[in-house]
């Protein structure tokens, strides 16, 4: 089988060999139920859960209570808004703000929101995918419950001024909310400095399993339970927990944190090379920020003017490289990205981008593979537009 260079890792990260191995105790030896302490198969289960959430807590400056494990960043988000806004409308409150960058995770949960009878503020972003703080600032109002912004996009890799944000929650007392499925793992996050109420993330981005993750909860902030069932995640989230993943979530978290000064520094070098490579066809725009210090290390997002990125990724492919025309989510849909329409591409350049995402298992030799690659695939790709006049 000839090799594989995946450029996806923002759709998904192979679970790492360490990982993999913390993990396979607990399905066939370890196997027992964490709620079942009274034999100590059960009670070992229950002490792995409970190091699983210490070693959150210490990768990410929190405490070991305010972590939560859910099955996925959906679960987190869709927890921390809907349980959020049942929470508030209970006090009249019936207003949420977001950005209109947001994952399908957060937008639905708002179109759901809105079904129910709440009222949302979609937030505009700027050129390169910044939401202003100051927009936050004005669109709060008394009846507001919940403010939500992605820490990092999916698409563009935008860093949004997440701190700022959370400052400007805490003196008007609102809660804030921040999906930060993305950034975890990938840059650096202190729960507590961030000054946020609720953080959401999920392992399979950072080289854990698929299926498990995390919504994170400053000490008196505490959405309404979402899942309803046994006692499990001390009353808040029914349902027995998926402790190999846990145990791997936990795992990868660590690793990555410990890892993520060479990580974040490979990254940006395999990612800027690439960056600098592509800058030098005709008629390329870079989306998302140029300073690229603002930006996921890892993330590089590019429209070829005339090439349609889906037709870049049937021709990656077919040389064995993976990457994507928007988010995964929305692969299979003909539309282009909500998030790239809202940095202002017209539809014809929206439709002509690639995301390339760079992981740890990634090297300089792939970089190059890539650029080789465009520069042969895009003027092929041009040449069979009728929108392309050299
Ligand atoms: N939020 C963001 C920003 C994401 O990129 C994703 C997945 O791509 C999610 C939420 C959903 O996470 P999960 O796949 O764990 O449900």
């Amino acid at each position: 089988m000839s090799h594989t260079i995946y450029l996806d890792n923002a759709a998904t990260t192979p679970v790492s060999k360490q990982v993999l191995d913390a993990m396979i105790p607990y399905y066939c030896e370890e196997y027992g139920n964490p709620s079942s302490i009274f034999y100590s198969v059960g009670a070992r289960a229950n002490e792995a859960l409970a190091n699983a959430r210490s070693r959150v807590a210490a990768a990410l400056g929190c405490e070991p209570a305010e972590v939560f494990f859910t099955s996925c960043g959906t679960e987190a988000d869709n927890w921390a808004i809907k349980g959020t806004a049942h929470k508030f409308a209970k006090l009249g409150k019936k207003h949420l703000i977001t950005s209109c960058i947001e994952h399908h995770a957060v937008l639905h949960s708002m179109q759901a929101l809105e079904k129910e009878g709440f009222e949302i503020t979609y937030l505009p972003v700027d050129a390169e995918g910044f939401v202003s703080v100051e927009d936050v600032k004005n669109a709060i109002r008394p009846e507001t419950a919940l403010v939500t912004i992605m820490y990092a996009n999916n698409e563009i890799g935008t860093l949004e001024p997440i701190a700022e944000i959370a400052e400007v929650c805490r003196e008007r007392g609102v809660w804030f909310h921040t999906d930060a499925v993305q950034a975890a793992g990938s840059v650096p996050i202190n729960f507590k400095e961030l000054g946020v109420d609720m953080l959401s993330l999920s392992a399979h981005k950072f080289n854990g399993p698929k299926g498990v993750g995390a919504l994170l909860c400053r000490r008196g902030v505490m959405p309404l339970t979402f899942m309803d069932g046994g006692a499990q995640e001390r009353n808040r989230r029914a349902g027995t927990e998926n402790l190999a993943g846990i145990v791997g979530l936990a795992t990868a978290l660590e690793c990555a944190v410990q890892n993520l000064d060479k990580k974040m520094a490979d990254e940006r070098a395999m990612r800027d090379y690439v960056l600098k490579e592509i800058q030098k066809m005709p008629k390329v725009k870079i989306n998302g920020p140029l300073d690229t210090s603002r930006r996921l290390p890892n993330n590089l997002n590019a429209s070829f003017e005339a090439a349609e990125g889906e037709s870049l990724l049937l021709m990656l492919d077919m040389k064995g490289i993976c990457a994507s025309s928007g988010s995964a989510c929305a692969s299979g849909s003909l539309d282009p990205s909500h998030v790239l329409l809202s940095i202002g591409l017209p539809h014809e350049i929206a439709h002509c981008s690639l995301r390339i995402s760079f992981g740890i298992q990634n090297t300089m030799d792939d970089a190059r593979a890539v650029c080789q690659a465009l520069q042969e695939i895009v003027p092929t790709v041009r040449a069979r537009s009728p929108l392309w006049h050299d």
